[in-house]
C-alpha cells in the first residue's frame, strides 16, 4: 500500500525522525489557514498523488505570501497532474491532485546553503536483509545518478539479527561528507528512520531529498512510503490511511473480493487457485502463444460467488481474448467448481470471450461432462497440454 507524502510524513514524526514541518489541505480556504497556522512565512506548496517527480510536473511551488499560496493553492488543487511517474508518463492523462500539503520552507533564508541527499530503505531480497541506500546527489533523478555515476550510490546492509547498529550510522554520515552538528542529526535521524521503517512493517522508504539545512539540521522533505499490505492486519491506523482514489478501481475491487489479483498486459485472463499454479499457467499460455492478461489466485475456496467475482474482474479489461480457468480440486471438489463457473456465466450473461475451463482432481471427469453438457461456450480439458492446445485455437480464430 502505497500513501501520500504527508502521511508517510506523519509516520517518520510518530519515531521522532525530523521532518519539514507542513498541514494538508483540500481547499484554497484550507491551505490559506494552513499558511497562517505555519507562521505566515514563506511555504512550499506540494501536490499529493502517489507518484514522484511532482517538481518536475509543477505540483511544487514555493509562495512567498498569501496571494501566492492562494494562486498555487488554486492551481494546484483541481489540476491534471503529470510527471514522469504518473500513467503514460508527461504525454499521458495525469493523475487529479485533490490534496496539497502546505509546508515551511525548509530552505530558508539561503537555499544555496542547503545540500539535498537521497535516503531509501528497502529490501534485499537476494542479500535477505534490509538495505539502505545513500548518495549525496540527492533531489533529482536517482535513477540518472545510478544510470550515469553509480558510484555516487552507495549501500548499507542491516543484519536482521543484530539490528542496525551505530557504527553504521556513523559510517553513512561520514561517506555523505556530514561533519559537526550535521553528522550528529545525521546519525540520529538514520537510526529513527530506521526504527520506524521496521516498526510500521514498510517495504519501502525513499527520503529524496533529505536536507542538511544551512544550520545543519536533518529534516525528511520528502518522503515515499510503502507499507507491506501483509502486515496491514497488525496496522489499523496505517490500513485507515489507505486512499483508495489513488489505486486502480480494479485492484480496489479484486482487494475487496478478497482476490489476490495482478493486471498484465497480455490477451489471456487466467482464473487460478493458489499462487504457484497461477503461475504455471502464465507459463503454458506464454508457451502457447498468448500473453497472461492477468495473474489471479482466486484461492481455497472456488465457489460460484468468487468464480463470478473472478470473471467480472477479467472482463473488465478489453484486451481479454479469451479466459483460462485452471483450477485444481483438492478440498474443493471439482463437479462444486464446474457448478460455480456454470452459475457464473449464466448469471453474468454476457460474456462473449470464449472460456477454457480445465479441472483436474477430485471428481473431475464428472465436473467435463458438467461442462461439455451445459450447452456454454466453455472448453473444457483434463490435461494442461489439452487446455494449452485450446488456448492456441481460440486465439488463432479470434
Ligand atoms: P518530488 O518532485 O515529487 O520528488 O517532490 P519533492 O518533495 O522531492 O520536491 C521537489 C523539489 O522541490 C525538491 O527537490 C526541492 O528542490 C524543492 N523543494 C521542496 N521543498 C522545498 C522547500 O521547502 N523550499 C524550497 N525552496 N524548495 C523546496
Ligand atoms: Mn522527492
Amino acid at each position: 500500500m502505497n500513501l501520500h507524502e504527508y502521511q508517510g510524513k506523519e509516520i517518520l514524526q510518530r519515531y521522532g525522525v525530523a521532518i519539514q514541518t507542513g498541514i494538508v489541505a483540500q481547499s484554497v480556504a484550507e491551505a490559506e489557514a494552513a499558511w497562517s497556522q505555519l507562521g505566515s512565512g514563506v511555504v512550499v506548496i506540494k501536490a499529493q498523488i502517489h507518484a514522484g517527480g511532482r517538481g518536475k510536473g509543477g505540483g511544487v511551488k514555493l509562495a512567498k505570501n498569501l496571494d501566492d499560496v492562494k494562486t498555487h493553492a488554486g492551481n494546484i488543487i483541481g489540476m491534471m497532474l503529470r510527471t514522469p511517474q504518473t500513467p503514460g508518463g508527461m504525454e499521458g492523462p495525469g493523475k487529479l491532485v485533490r490534496k496539497v500539503l502546505i509546508a515551511e520552507d525548509s530552505y530558508a533564508p539561503d537555499f544555496n546553503a542547503c545540500k539535498e541527499y537521497y535516503v531509501s530503505i528497502l529490501m534485499d531480497r537476494e542479500k535477505k536483509c534490509n538495505v539502505i541506500i545513500y548518495s549525496t546527489e540527492g533531489g533529482m533523478d536517482i535513477e540518472a545518478v545510478a544510470e550515469h555515476t553509480p558510484e555516487k550510490v552507495q549501500k548499507e546492509w542491516v543484519d536482521p539479527i543484530s539490528g542496525f547498529q551505530g557504527f553504521q550510522a556513523r559510517k553513512i554520515a561520514f561517506n555523505l561528507g556530514l561533519s559537526g552538528k550535521a553528522f550528529k542529526e545525521f546519525t540520529t535521524f538514520i537510526t529513527k528512520l530506521y526504527t520506524a521503517f521496521v516498526a510500521s512493517d514498510a517495504s519501502l522508504f525513499e527520503i529524496n531529498p533529505c536536507l542538511r539545512t544551512g544550520d545543519d539540521r536533518i529534516l525528511a522533505v520528502d518522503a515515499k512510503v510503502t507499507i507491506d499490505d501483509n502486515a496491514l492486519y497488525r496496522h489499523p491506523d496505517l490500513e485507515a490511511m489507505r486512499d483508495k482514489d489513488e489505486e486502480d478501481p480494479t485492484d480496489v475491487e479484486a482487494q475487496e473480493f478478497e482476490l489476490n489479483y495482478v493486471k498484465l498486459d497480455g490477451n489471456v485472463g487466467c482464473m487460478v487457485n493458489g499462487a504457484g499454479l497461477a503461475m504455471a499457467t502464465m507459463d503454458i499460455i506464454k508457451l502457447s502463444g498468448g500473453e497472461p492478461a492477468n495473474f489471479l489466485d482466486v484461492g481455497g475456496t472456488a465457489d460460484a460467488a468468487r468464480v463470478e467475482n473472478a470473471f467480472k474482474i477479467i472482463l473488465k479489461d478489453p484486451a481479454v481474448k479469451a479466459i483460462l480457468i485452471n483450477i485444481f480440486g483438492g478440498i474443493v471438489r471439482c463437479d462444486r467448481v464446474a457448478q460455480g463457473v456454470i452459475d457464473a456465466y449464466k448469471n453474468m450473461g454476457n460474456i462473449s470471450v470464449p472460456i477454457i475451463v480445465r479441472l483436474q482432481g477430485t471428481n473431475a471427469d464428472l465436473a467435463k461432462k458438467m461442462i461439455d453438457e451445459s450447452g456454454l461456450k466453455v472448453y473444457s480439458a483434463i490435461q494442461l497440454a489439452e487446455a494449452a492446445a485450446l488456448v492456441t485455437k481460440v486465439l488463432t480464430e479470434a
